[in-house]
């Protein structure tokens, strides 16, 4: 008996032995887990969304804006520049931010040109445009983009921008072991962009959707935003996370669905509108199940 237990446990050890010894041979190593990194800033609010991902909200700024950064193991992509409404600190608004958040190259996209969302652009070293072939036709060839009126929409700021690199569309882009897509997302203006990050199943919509009342700038801008709308629910699910550029970051997978009925609902005239005037503008304002749609006439 005494001899049995014995070899028992020598056949046990000599198990553990060789089992140690495999795993070493197979050099598995578990990834350091990640530390949020803490910001302290009294404008704006750095939230930690998961690793390597943070939302840059400003409650304090006119348009409650969130700017973005996805961060990858060997470039990162920073997504709006901020309301540039914040005091800077030696000269700075935005930059010393997103020094704290990214230590790889920092590329900066704009969700779309209106004058909430390029206020920083100067800060960042490399700016990236979509490559849509009408904004490829409106850039110098050295590479400056004047920006229009009616890019900027109320503003009159940046008048224009070095563009460094063209970002392909509806392609797997690496940042490092993070693969996004961005996709051309027209109907709030024609250049909008939505950033989806297939690694970790989240979509930045930009002003495409967000938690607030959207704007639509024509009337037939409406079938461009069905477009759009039908194309994010054929590529996303709603295992994606969404967020959008105004309010509260994180916006419910089912608003996305709502947008679209409620859209339905605008060209088929089955939803009522209320016409009034916004910042010296006529509009007409659609309300739909808790959303709303401010159309410029
Ligand atoms: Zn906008």
């Amino acid at each position: 008996m005494q001899s049995m237990k014995k070899s028992i446990l020598y056949k046990l050890s000599l198990f553990f032995i060789l089992f140690t010894a495999c795993n070493k041979k197979d050099n598995v190593t578990t990834p350091e887990p990640y530390t949020p990194i803490t910001i302290n800033s009294d404008w704006f609010n750095v939230s930690y969304i998961n690793p390597k991902t943070y939302s840059l909200e400003e409650p304090k700024s006119s348009q409650h804006n969130v700017s973005y950064i996805i961060v990858g193991d060997s470039k990162a992509l920073m997504f709006d520049t901020g309301s540039g409404e914040n005091q800077p600190i030696n000269g700075l608004k935005i930059k010393p931010i997103i020094e704290q958040l990214s230590q790889v190259p920092t590329t900066l996209l704009l969700s779309h040109f209106h004058f909430d969302h390029n206020q920083n652009i100067s800060e960042f070293n490399s700016v990236g445009f979509p490559d849509l072939p009408f904004l490829r036709q409106n850039v110098t060839p050295n590479g400056i983009y004047n920006f229009t009126d009616d890019d900027l929409f109320l503003g009159s700021y940046p008048s224009q921008v070095q563009v460094n690199e063209w970002q392909p569309l509806n392609t797997d882009i690496d940042l490092g072991n993070r693969i996004i897509q961005i996709i051309n997302i027209p109907g709030h203006t024609n250049e909008s962009i939505a950033i989806i990050d297939k690694t970790n199943k989240m979509a930045f919509l930009g002003d495409y959707l967000y938690n607030g009342s959207l704007f639509l700038f024509n009337n037939n801008d409406i079938a461009m935003y069905k477009e759009s709308v039908n194309y994010l629910i054929s590529t996303l699910n709603d295992d994606y996370k969404l967020f959008g550029a105004h309010g509260t970051p994180e916006i419910a997978y089912e608003k996305l669905e709502r947008l679209k009925s409620f859209l339905v609902c605008i060209e088929s005239n089955s939803c009522q509108s209320t016409a009034t005037n916004i910042w010296g503008f006529d509009v007409l304002i659609y309300e739909f199940e808790n959303m709303q749609i401010v159309i410029f006439q």
